[in-house]
């Protein structure tokens, strides 16, 4: 493809793309297609090229039909992962500079764009001073999803605990790590891979709201202290993915600070919410946080990959991740007046996904993101009410911001058949779990073009095939 081919290919697939987007809601939430049908509609070898006419038309013809749009307004599965215009227009420069930012001297725009983001960013969440670019030992970082920088986390609390051995020796056998049940599943992979395995995870009881309690966590820190055992980090959620409950962070850390605990808060879905200063109730008890994690690409409409990741502990994240063979040296970095991102992540390479919070800020700024989370907390109420009006269903749990799991009373099969048969119509899309011991409804309200009358149709169909 040469210049003047890529100058009229892209502007067609930009309108591809709005095409895309106006064209969303006639099409299925949930892909219709089955196991293999995808790949069957491509050669099985590559062949010769046929040019990018083509390959539009097999765009429609092999990628739509199998895709789940997720930024269709009927999508209330998961969570959402909201794009924006000027996210993804941010990803065509990243794309089209192919510039790296491992370190600062390999692109130093890279680096201080995305410095400067993450302030701005801590600022517009209200997030603790202890996490600035400026503070004493503070900073963050863009990781690619909650996971990565979860996985940062324990691989920062495992260096810190062992006093930093752990580089030496591998040693991890005495530490124990402790979530709820309700923690996502990324906290038992990340401890997987930083080696403590299941039989030092700790599976903190919750609540009759889904809530670690801290008592109990107390209580299991110091029974494995009187086991010689070596606690070393906590993981508290602010949102559960099952349903958003919120631990009790300030407690938790309170816990954490006493026993020399690392306390990771992670806050996926529910820490952009804090974009409204009067949910800033989320925050409570952060300043008592080592890391925190948060993703403007679920609810902010900053395109996937973009995950805030914080510290409050900088030196014990370069202890654990840098190391500096002779072909990274740099000048810069020697002087210490640069900051190298590689040493806050596991890869290498990285992408410049700051100019997707850049672009977001200085085009749409946060509003338009505050008033789609203030819809969302509104319709989620507004659901709320609807169903306790319907004595077939019942709520299973609170439902402070943008999900309401629901059951049927019928019980726990009829619940997942309704799931089953809501989604095969194509109109609407839910996830299913289980909330103690019942099966769950997710009925997430995320997608940035939902609507009110939308929710009330997802919540007639759930009706209506309930009968
Ligand atoms: N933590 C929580 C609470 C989540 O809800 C999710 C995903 O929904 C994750 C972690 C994993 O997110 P990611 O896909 O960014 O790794």
């Amino acid at each position: 493809m040469d210049a003047a081919e890529f100058r009229a290919h892209g502007h067609r697939l930009i309108d591809w793309i709005i095409d895309y987007h106006q064209q969303v809601a006639s099409l299925p939430v949930q892909a219709q297609v089955a196991p293999g049908e995808t790949a069957a509609k491509l050669p099985e070898h590559p062949g010769a090229p046929d040019g990018f006419d083509a390959l539009l038309v097999d765009l429609d013809r092999v990628v739509v039909p199998g895709l789940t749009n997720w930024q269709h307004p009927g999508f209330f599965a998961w969570f959402p992962a909201n794009t924006g215009y000027p996210a993804i227009l941010a990803e065509l420069v990243s794309a089209g500079l192919g510039v790296q930012g491992m370190s600062w001297a390999s692109s130093p725009a890279v680096t201080e764009v995305e410095t400067r983001m993450m302030d701005w960013m801590a600022e517009l969440l209200g997030l603790p001073d202890g996490f600035r670019s400026a503070s004493a030992s503070g900073g963050g970082v863009i990781q690619g999803s909650a996971s990565e920088a979860t996985l940062t986390s324990i691989l920062a609390a495992r260096y810190r605990a062992t006093g930093g051995s752990v580089n030496a020796d591998s040693d991890t056998t005495k530490l124990v790590a402790y979530a709820t049940g309700q923690a996502h599943s990324s906290i038992e992979k990340g401890l997987r891979i930083a080696g403590i395995g299941t039989d030092h995870v700790r599976v903190v009881p919750h609540d009759a709201n889904f809530a670690m309690r801290p008592d109990a966590l107390a209580e299991a820190i110091a029974a494995d202290r009187a086991a010689g055992l070596v606690p070393f980090w906590v993981c508290a959620t602010v949102g559960t993915t099952n349903s958003l409950a919120v631990d009790p962070v300030r407690a938790v850390g309170e816990i954490a600070r006493q026993e020399g605990l690392w306390l990771h808060v992670d806050a996926a879905m529910a820490g952009i919410a804090t974009l409204c200063p009067e949910l800033r109730w989320l925050n409570d008890g952060l300043e008592l946080a080592d890391s925190y994690g948060t993703n403007p690409h679920k609810w902010m409409g900053v395109t996937f990959d973009c995950n805030l990741f914080y510290t409050a502990d900088r030196a014990s994240l370069l202890g654990a991740l840098s190391i500096l063979p002779e072909y990274l040296r740099t000048a810069a970095a020697e002087t210490g007046a640069v900051i190298d991102y590689r040493d806050w992540q596991v890869p290498l390479g990285r992408r410049f996904r700051a100019l997707k919070l850049w672009f977001t800020l200085r085009t749409d700024g946060v509003g338009p993101a505050q008033a789609m989370i203030r819809d969302h907390l509104a319709w989620t109420s507004e659901l709320a009410a609807w169903v306790a009006a319907d004595e077939r269903f019942e709520i299973l749990a609170p439902h402070p911001l943008n999900l309401l799991c629901l059951a049927l009373r019928a019980g726990d099969d009829a619940t997942t058949a309704l799931i089953e048969r809501a989604n095969a119509t194509g109109t609407a899309m839910f996830t299913r779990t289980v909330l103690g011991d019942r099966v769950a409804l997710r009925f997430s309200i995320g997608a940035r073009s939902t609507t009110l009358d939308g929710v009330r149709s997802a919540w007639r169909l759930l009706q209506d095939l309930a009968n």
